[in-house]
Parts: structure tokens; C-alpha cells; sequence
């Protein structure tokens, strides 16, 4: 089927109008048309080359609300008209313990993405979600609440389930302090999650002017990092600390901030290795701690919650001609919270 995107020809360049043809659907695959799809500073750090080489053309994209348009003879789950949540993963192997376990994204074969490698066939170039249209095996898709707006969903798809993930994981809820590093996409999410968990809630950035969003969200306290003295003033402070920034930084001027048996939640992926002190790790039995995204029943259990506590991302709607300046804002931590794509554009 032919299909409108936008692709990166090759590695650090602007994204340009690109036809493909995807497959045609199987007897389990679910066809969609697309109608927004979220910009993740992923598909950033992935067209810039900045986690290691890349697949080029390169159709970004791992945050695709829709609409079902056909479904093959096999399909239960879904029917035409239903509306389909597909994240950042569109396969995995099945039979490992992680899948069975509904853990896809930790896959002892590795998950197989929504763009940036081969599916599983093992030779075609997956293309993601900076297009009009998409197939998928319906195991790998999910169902999107009908009272909440596609455009606020799209970003809940990447950017909602990895801060979901962590924050059910170390158990942030009432009683809990908790810090999150960096108001972006990511970010924003993490701070609504944590307060509807019940958990006091402290947005630590890099950029004063989000102060006023911050709290608009429901978080507590807001801590520009700006001035070095506040890593002393919040010492010992937090049970859980969400790093989603996209930067290089000191990491252990943050592990400084964590009490007692607290731990550091890496999230953000810069593409270069942190340098801890395990000082800093031994002083308070600190841990550092990692999350990938979710698997797909915590992908709907996710969604079914922002559909009961009305929760959705904050997003500016854009034209896929406007994908190259928002691709610069992000990155100039300029996103009010999520750049999504109305791909009727492309
Ligand atoms: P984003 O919207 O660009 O947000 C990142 C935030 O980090 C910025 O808004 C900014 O917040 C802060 N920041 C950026 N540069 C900084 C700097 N030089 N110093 C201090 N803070 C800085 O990005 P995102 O889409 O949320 O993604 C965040 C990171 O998570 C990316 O590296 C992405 O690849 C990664 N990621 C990981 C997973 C996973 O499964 N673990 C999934 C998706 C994405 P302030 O302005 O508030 O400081
Ligand atoms: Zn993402
Ligand atoms: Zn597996």
C-alpha cells in the first residue's frame, strides 16, 4: 500500500516529503489510518546518529494514534473503526520469558522497533509513524479510551508509558517524595502520573520559565537547577528521583539529592556514559536504576488510567512541514510538552 511520510535521506539531515509501500495485511495484522503521531527526542538522537549508526531512509516515529481501517481474517482484538494506540515496539519473539511475561520491551531477542530496524522477516526496513498509514499484528497494538482526544493520547504511546512504567515499579504514591529531572515530553508525563499516584511531587529544570507550567500540572515544588545551591538545600531529599534529560550532566550532584535507600531512575538516553562516584552511591545505600518504555499490557493498562483520571499530554499540534523547526525547538528544551504531527498533513 502506498504511503505518505516523512523521511531522513541520511544521517543529521532535514526531513523531506517520502513514498513507500508498506505490506499488504495478514490474517492477524490490523491496518490503521493515522491521524497524529508524537514527536520523541528519540527520533532525534536516532535521525542525528547519536546512538550509533542508523538505517537510512528513516521514516521516525513510535507514538501513532489512529483509526482501524481494515483487519485481517484471523483478528479478534480489534475491529474497523476502533481507535489504535501503536508504540515503540511492533514485535518481539514470543516465546522468551520476558514476552510471556508481557515484558516485550526487555525481549531476549530484542524488541523489534517501530522504525529504525528490520521487522522480523528480517529484511524489510520498518517505517514509523511520520505517515498517513501503518499495518500491525493486532498483539502489538492497543485500545485508546473513547473519551480522550487522539491528539493528547499520541504522546502517551511513548513518552506516557515510560514514566508509567518506573513510577508503578518503585511504588511512587502517597508518602513518597519524588523529583523529576527535566520538563519536556517525557518529563511532563512523569510529573502527571506521579501526582495522580498520591506522591508529593518536585520538578527539578534547567529552564525557570516552566516553573509556572510545573505546578498548572499538579507538581508541588519546582527547583531551577540553574543555581548550584539548591543540590545542597535538597540534599537527602528524595525516595525516587525520574532523570529524563536528553543531556549530558553531572549525575552525581543529583544521586546527592536521594535519602536513605533511594533510587535514581535513568530514562533520558544522551548516547554517552554518565561518570558516578560511588561515593555517592554508598553513602545512603543509594541505587541507580533503569526503565525502558512498557510492555504492551502495561501499554493498556496505562491508557485504560488516563482514560478514568481524564489524563492526556500537552501538546502543540503541528503540520509535518513544521517537522525540522520542531525538531530544533525540542532540542533548545523548547516543547510545551509534546510536538504532535497532524499526519492529514503529510
Ligand atoms: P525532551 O522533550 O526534549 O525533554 C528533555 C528535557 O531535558 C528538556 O525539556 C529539558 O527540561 C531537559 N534538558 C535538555 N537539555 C538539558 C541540559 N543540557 N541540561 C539540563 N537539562 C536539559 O525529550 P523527551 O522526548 O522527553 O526524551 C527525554 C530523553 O528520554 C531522551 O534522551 C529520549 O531519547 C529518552 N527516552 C527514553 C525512553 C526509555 O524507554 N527509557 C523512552 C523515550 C525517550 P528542562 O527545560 O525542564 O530542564
Ligand atoms: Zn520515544
Ligand atoms: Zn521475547
Amino acid at each position: 500500500m502506498n504511503t505518505r511520510s516523512y523521511a531522513a535521506m541520511a544521517a543529521k539531515t532535514d526531513l523531506v516529503p517520502f513514498q513507500f509501500d508498506r505490506r499488504e495485511i495478514g490474517a492477524h495484522d490490523v491496518a490503521l489510518d493515522i491521524l497524529f503521531s508524537g514527536i520523541c527526542h528519540s527520533d532525534i538522537h536516532q535521525v542525528n546518529e547519536e546512538w550509533g549508526p542508523a538505517l537510512f531512509p528513516m521514516v521516525p516515529g513510535h507514538e501513532i494514534a489512529g483509526v482501524v481501517t481494515k483487519v485481517g481474517s484471523s483478528v479478534s482484538k480489534f475491529k474497523v473503526g476502533d481507535r489504535i494506540g501503536v508504540g515503540v515496539f511492533v514485535d518481539s519473539c514470543r516465546t522468551c520469558d520476558n514476552c510471556k511475561a508481557g515484558l516485550q520491551q526487555y525481549c531476549a531477542e530484542s524488541m523489534t522497533g517501530t522504525y529504525n530496524g528490520l521487522e522480523r522477516d528480517g529484511k524489510t526496513v520498518a517505517m514509523g509513524g511520520y505517515s498517513n498509514y501503518f499495518v500491525i499484528n493486532e498483539d502489538y497494538a492497543v485500545h485508546i479510551p473513547e473519551n480522550l482526544p487522539l491528539e493528547g493520547v499520541a504522546p502517551l504511546l511513548c513518552a506516557g508509558i515510560t514514566l508509567y512504567s518506573p513510577i508503578k515499579h518503585w511504588n511512587v504514591g502517597p508518602g513518597k517524595k519524588v523529583a523529576v529531572m527535566g520538563l519536556g515530553g517525557l518529563g511532563h508525563m512523569g510529573v502527571k502520573f506521579s501526582v495522580a499516584m498520591g506522591a508529593e511531587v518536585t520538578v527539578l529544570s534547567h529552564s525557570p520559565s516552566k516553573e509556572k507550567d510545573a505546578l498548572a500540572m499538579g507538581a508541588h515544588h519546582f527547583v531551577s537547577t540553574n543555581d548550584s545551591s539548591v543540590f545542597k538545600k535538597h540534599e537527602k531529599e528524595f525516595d525516587v528521583i525520574l532523570n529524563t534529560v536528553s543531556a549530558e550532566l553531572d549525575i552525581n550532584q543529583y544521586l546527592s539529592l536521594l535519602r536513605q535507600d533511594g533510587t535514581l531512575v535513568v530514562i533520558g538516553l544522551p548516547g554517552k556514559p554518565y561518570a558516578v562516584e560511588v561515593g555517592a552511591l554508598l553513602n545512603g545505600r543509594r541505587s541507580i536504576g533503569g526503565s525502558m518504555i512498557g510492555g504492551i499490557p502495561e501499554l493498556q493498562e496505562m491508557l485504560d488510567f488516563c482514560g478514568n483520571h481524564n489524563i492526556v499530554s500537552d501538546v502543540e499540534v503541528i503540520k509535518a512541514d513544521y517537522i525540522n523547526t520542531a525538531y530544533t525547538r525540542t532540542v533548545a528544551s523548547d516543547v510545551k510538552y509534546r510536538f504532535v504531527i497532524d499526519t492529514s498533513t503529510i
